[in-house]
């Protein structure tokens, strides 16, 4: 196989909102970047619609527009953008070598992660067809959409709850879709979704299938007991059960919480190993957000200038 090695100072993982402000920051720095982008260029927000919380666009902008503007502002410094996936990489040695779609070779004196996270989705046919049309996965980005509406929501955990709350202080009536007799939520959070009035929570609980051509306008629920099944009219339907993030490649060598969102050092983006640096939702299990993955990229890129003035002084 023909091997190809190249040296580079920063190379950045991923092309969300965090990878493409690190490659800003660090072009703008002389640092001369590759960014790789993996198989969703442009990150998560290019499967979504209108953004309307990313500052500086008093109109909002749709997803895949906003992300456009950021390679474009990336590129324009002289960040040079590649299509490929990290497939391997080898941070015992330095450089650090990073193999990209298991032929390049890549040897980095730092290295971005900015590979983000996925949400987890129940899987429905319906589901995936309105995606973006009612469906979502983030009550934070979405659900001002729906003010004023009947929203459902999927999950048991703290997010679902949580979600559930924001939700309800803009909606008008939230169906909270709880898979068993229990959740998994701790009991302070429970105690929040239960004592809500605008939440009202269907126990022991599925979805059959979320109803609508071209938008949500409701979804068909069985009870897993009793067989039953009822239609909920709703015009959002959001799923809260969790996120995966992109980073099982690093996890021979990067330390990882046990849902493997990288940790980094708190008021920093360093990670345990030396010159390799985390952004954006592959560290953030909390905000998720584009402003707040940007933010990190920003850090990132400082994080990595300053690491390397320091590796020249020695
Ligand atoms: C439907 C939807 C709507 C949303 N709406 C909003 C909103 O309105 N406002 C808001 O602020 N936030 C919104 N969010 C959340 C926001 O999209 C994320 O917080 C943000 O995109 C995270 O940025 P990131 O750069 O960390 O990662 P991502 O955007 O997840 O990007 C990760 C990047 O890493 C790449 N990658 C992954 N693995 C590899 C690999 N092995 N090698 C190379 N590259 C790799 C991917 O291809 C991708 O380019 C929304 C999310 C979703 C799903």
């Amino acid at each position: 196989m023909n091997q190809e090695i190249e040296r580079v100072k920063v190379l950045i993982v991923g092309s969300g909102p965090a990878g493409y402000t690190a490659a800003i920051y660090a072009s703008r720095a002389g640092l001369e970047p590759i960014l790789y982008t993996g198989g969703q260029p442009g990150g998560q927000l290019t499967i979504t619609t209108d953004v309307e919380n990313y500052p500086g666009y008093p109109d909002g902008i749709m997803g895949p527009e906003m992300m456009e503007d950021f390679r474009k502002q990336a590129e324009r410094f002289g960040t040079k953008v590649r299509y490929g996936m990290v497939t391997g990489v080898d941070f015992s040695q330095k450089p650090h070598v990073v193999t990209v779609d298991d032929q390049v070779t890549v040897h980095a004196d730092t290295v971005i992660i900015s590979t983000g996270a996925s949400a987890k989705w129940l899987g429905l046919d319906s589901e995936t067809r309105l995606n973006g049309k009612g469906v979502s996965a983030c009550a934070v980005c979405d659900g001002f959409f729906f003010r004023g509406q009947d929203v459902a929501i999927v999950g048991a955990g703290d997010t679902a709850c949580e979600e559930a709350s924001y939700l309800a202080n803009i909606c008008s009536k939230v169906y909270m879709i709880v898979r068993r007799d229990e959740m998994r939520a701790s009991q302070i959070m429970q105690n929040r979704v239960m004592n809500n009035p605008k939440i009202e929570i269907l126990w022991n609980t599925e979805t059959d299938e979320i109803l609508g051509e071209d938008e949500v306008n409701g979804v068909r629920v069985y009870n897993n007991v009793t067989q039953e099944k009822k239609e909920l009219k709703i015009s959002g339907f959001f799923v809260a059960i969790g996120h995966q993030p992109n980073t099982e490649v690093f996890k021979d060598f990067i330390h990882m919480d046990e849902a493997g969102y990288i940790k980094t050092i708190p008021g920093s983006t360093k990670t345990n190993v030396e010159g390799v640096f985390a952004c954006g939702d592959a560290q953030d299990h909390i905000y998720r957000q584009a402003v707040t993955a940007a933010g990190t990229g920003c850090m990132a890129a400082l994080d990595a200038e300053r690491y390397l003035a320091a590796m020249e002084n020695h």
